[in-house]
């Protein structure tokens, strides 16, 4: 904790910088290079351009041992910045809204701290800093470039800063805890008409009102109450002129479960209601689903282990071990391979004003908790290559 009290400086430094020069995904040029510089900078044997703009540092400990994947997302949003801070964005219309410039200067911090304790572990953490985190694929076309091999990963870790929560507050969750995300895109094909005319139509503005309110009824009555999931419907578009009955609808939204088999019977349940919905209406619907990211699910053992580091950093944190969220983070794709953790870190300070939600143009967070995760994953990758 003291060595990473002495980081704190260099860690609120790095994030700031980062949160000034924020990159959309796959366009983390800069950010890779400050990253890859820092890492070489440690004595790392350090690969660029993994899935396009990711890199990976290898850190060798004393003996031979395991493998340790910390991953850290180093995307940002395009969103444009309305916090104010001295540190505010200087690209417009793009935002670190996620937190991501914090975990990219943990990763940092933790390598420097591993990297001073090297002659305390055995085995090798590699360090990946991925892009595109935020639905652009980055962790699958990591794994596509074989970021799981040369060496094989054994274990993983990461976390994501939590702006629902002070500073202080942890979620180490063993088993699921961010949900899979699915998109979902409704198309409802009818006849169109003169809008004087409704008979001489199969009107598919009406049939997709019906089939959006129909859809409610799945999570309400299809679900078991005692299980988790969302089923939102975002965007309709439909139509050009107010006098013609359009041909075409067309709704999106998405799928948040925790279980596989939920997934599929929400699915089937959406086929079934869009299509007899839209029959009973006289128009046809198809509907087409893609899996953005399966959930993250933690690691049983794993997760009691991190739980038990942090209660040794902290002993008056609050640790909740059965913290979840419906939002999701394509680190599922990278823990789906190997046992992992993945933390829900506080970093909210409501007093300050540094509450605002992920992806609101006036997110920013308390840095203290930059100092924590950094401890925290630090200790964690000790524990376990101990
Ligand atoms: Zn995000
Ligand atoms: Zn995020």
């Amino acid at each position: 904790m003291q060595q990473a009290e002495a980081l704190r400086q260099s860690l609120i430094a790095c994030r700031r910088d980062l949160h000034r020069h924020p990159e959309l995904g796959y366009q983390e040029h800069r950010t890779a290079g400050i990253v890859a510089e820092a890492l070489r900078e440690l004595g790392m044997e350090v690969r660029t351009g993994v899935a396009q703009t990711g890199v990976v540092g290898l850190l060798e400990g004393e003996g031979p041992g395991p493998t340790l994947m910390l991953r850290f997302d180093m995307d940002a949003l395009p969103i444009q910045e309305e916090t104010g801070a001295p540190y505010a964005s200087s690209v417009s219309g793009v935002m670190h809204a996620c937190g991501h410039d914090g975990h990219t200067a943990i990763g940092l911090a933790v390598a420097r701290l591993l990297h001073a304790r090297r002659g305390s572990w055995n085995g090798r953490a590699k360090f990946v800093f991925q892009p595109a985190e935020e639905g652009l694929g980055g962790a699958a076309r990591m794994v596509q470039d074989g970021v799981l091999e040369a060496p094989e990963v054994d274990y993983a870790l990461g976390l994501h800063l939590w702006n629902a929560r002070p500073v202080g507050w942890m979620g180490i969750t063993g088993g699921p805890v961010m949900a899979g995300a699915d998109k979902m895109k409704v198309r409802v094909r009818g006849s169109g008409a003169h809008a004087a005319a409704p008979h001489q139509a199969h009107d598919p503005v009406v049939a997709a009102a019906h089939i959006v309110t129909a859809l409610q009824t799945v999570i309400s009555r299809d679900l078991n109450p005692l299980h988790a999931a969302v089923l939102s419907v975002t965007t309709i578009r439909c139509g050009k002129a107010f006098n013609v009955i359009p041909s075409e609808a067309e709704m999106e939204g998405t799928l948040r479960t925790f279980h596989p088999h939920v997934r599929e019977m929400i699915i089937e349940r959406v086929r079934e209601i869009a299509a007899g919905v839209a029959q009973g209406l006289g128009c046809e619907a198809g509907v087409e689903v893609e899996l953005l990211t399966p959930a993250v699910v933690n690691d049983i053992e794993l997760a009691r282990r991190v739980q038990q580091v942090a209660g040794w950093l902290w002993p008056q944190a609050t640790i909740e071990s059965d913290a979840r969220t419906m939002m999701a983070d394509d680190v599922a794709v990278l823990m789906n391979e190997v046992p992992g953790c993945y933390v829900l870190l506080g970093a909210n300070d409501p007093q300050r004003g540094l509450d605002a939600p992920h992806h609101n143009p006036r997110f920013d967070f308390d840095e203290e908790s930059l100092v924590r995760g950094a401890a925290l994953l630090a200790a964690a990758a000790q524990d376990l290559l101990g």
